[in-house]
């Protein structure tokens, strides 16, 4: 048996290279010209930190590649330097850096002299045994990684960690008839930094809900129209809330009709008067492992971005939002062009990796407001808030022939793949289930239209 067929790690990094200086050529670079809507806004380094100054260099590049702008230090004094110069979007430190185990004391070092701790990763060439991994935990690690450092894989950690550590603050519903107790909750949350809002008639509820889209919900036992537990089971009614933590905050103090308030889908019990810190810490521990949850369960688990069932859920509530601030609204669907081709000539794992790099190059290309989902196997759905159709049409158009430029690796020719695109605006007659049906249209004319472009539906 001979294994001519497996290629050397060697070979592998070459390729690798040689896709990154590829994908690097079909990426925005400092000198275009371009609309701004395609430019993704400013971003601050991440600096990295590992032993050999070569590996460091080439990931840098790499990862400049993708649109990320990294810094390679070579010892403490340099990190201190840059540090007291600009802060990073976050840090990858060696736990060898400066000598065995010497990064991990660095790291605790610099993140103990801040406010606000920069996201931090671990990264260990050897596997490494828990008394490392929990000093990592214990110097303000997020992540950690062993084995070879690459740039794809760093940077999804890296996304995932800095998109959490700028997320937006906690949305905290509290649902009162007394304005004067909603206030006084609303203040005490505030300071701690959480955004609220509060509702003291019952029945605007859903209405509430669907447009605040909170992280959790503090509700009022007694109230004139409807009791809290009515209310409670309301909420639970409609599935999207099925897991919105709904907290009890009342003066009553038995017991029996607290447990009776809290079988009727609520998640917990707290008696006024209660200590502000009290109330501060359970609401932020609930709603931050409720957001949590629900992240996961509103994501693919291959690209990272939305879900089907999630994407058009968002397209609905920024359809309602477009409208009630008489703001343009656009949404395109994207599918690639005869996939099955490259499943069939190079494996299913090949197209995964098509799938994987267009989610990441949508990512990096989109603004930040855009939300990006997986609609199904190799099509994508995009919900563009505040952006009319010309626009839309042009980024995505934009987006389209870069992606087509990228030659990925393959035997026994490398292979190029694109994508066709539909795209609509919000308007008068078009709801988020029509807007979606008239994208999937356009889409289809797109394919017949040859492939390879982008249609847009004119009003
Ligand atoms: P067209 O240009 O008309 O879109 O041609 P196509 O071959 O891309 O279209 P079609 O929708 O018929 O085929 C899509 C294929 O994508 C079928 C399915 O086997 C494959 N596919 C779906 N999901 C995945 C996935 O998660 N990974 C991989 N590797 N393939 C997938
Ligand atoms: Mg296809
Ligand atoms: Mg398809």
């Amino acid at each position: 048996m001979t294994h001519a067929a497996e290629p050397s790690p060697e070979r592998l990094e070459q390729e690798l290279d040689h896709l990154l200086q590829r994908l690097s050529r079909t990426s925005l670079r400092k000198g275009d010209q371009l609309d701004q809507l395609a430019l993704p806004p400013a971003r601050k380094p991440v600096y990295l930190l590992l032993q050999d100054p070569e590996p460091a260099q080439r990931l840098a590049q790499q990862l400049e590649f993708f649109g990320l702008s990294a810094r390679p230090l070579f010892d403490a004094e340099a990190l201190m330097a840059a540090l007291a110069e600009q802060m990073p979007a976050a840090m990858v430190m060696d736990v060898d850096f400066g000598g065995p185990e010497r990064g991990l004391a660095l790291a605790a070092q610099v993140q103990q002299d801040l406010d606000k701790p920069i996201p931090l990763l671990f990264f260990s060439l050897h596997e490494t045994d828990t008394p490392t991994r929990l000093a990592a935990v214990r110097a303000g690690g997020q992540a950690f990684l062993t084995g070879t450092l690459e740039a794809s894989g760093l940077l999804e950690k890296l996304e995932i960690m800095t998109s959490t550590a700028q997320s937006d603050p906690l949305r905290v519903l509290i649902i009162d008839d007394s304005r004067t107790q909603a206030l006084h909750t609303e203040r005490v949350l505030g300071y701690a930094g959480m955004t609220t809002r509060s509702l003291s008639d019952p029945i605007r509820a859903m209405a509430e809900l669907a447009d605040f889209q909170p992280d959790l919900i503090i509700l009022d036992l007694y109230m004139p129209t409807c009791s809290g537990p009515e209310l409670a089971k309301v909420i639970r009614h409609n599935d999207r809330y099925v897991s919105v933590p709904i907290i009890y905050l009342s003066a009553e103090d038995d017991l029996d009709k607290q447990l009776d308030a809290m079988s009727e889908g609520g998640d917990d019990f707290l008696t006024k008067p209660i200590r502000s810190r009290h109330l501060i810490t359970t609401v932020r521990n609930r709603a931050a492992r409720a957001r949590h949850l629900k992240s996961r369960m509103v994501r693919d688990s291959l690209t990272g971005l939305y879900n089907h069932t999630h994407i058009l859920q968002l397209l609905e509530d920024c359809s309602f939002r477009a409208r009630r601030e008489s703001q343009p609204l656009s949404f395109a669907m994207l599918d690639i062009d005869h996939f099955k081709k490259i499943n069939d000539r190079h494996g299913h794992p090949m197209g995964d990796r098509v799938i994987k790099s267009l989610a990441l190059f949508l990512k990096q290309r989109l603004r930040k407001t855009d939300f990006i989902g997986r609609y199904g196997g190799e099509e994508f759905a995009i919900v563009m808030p505040n952006t009319a159709l010309e626009a839309a049409h042009k980024v995505l158009d934009e987006i389209r022939r870069r992606f087509a430029e990228i030659l990925y690796p393959a035997q026994p020719h490398d292979l190029q793949c694109t994508f066709s695109a539909g795209v609509v605006q919000l308007d008068e007659e078009l709801d988020a289930l029509t807007m979606a049906s008239a994208a999937d249209e356009a889409l289809y004319r797109a394919k017949h239209a040859g492939r390879n472009c982008v249609v847009r539906v004119e009003p």
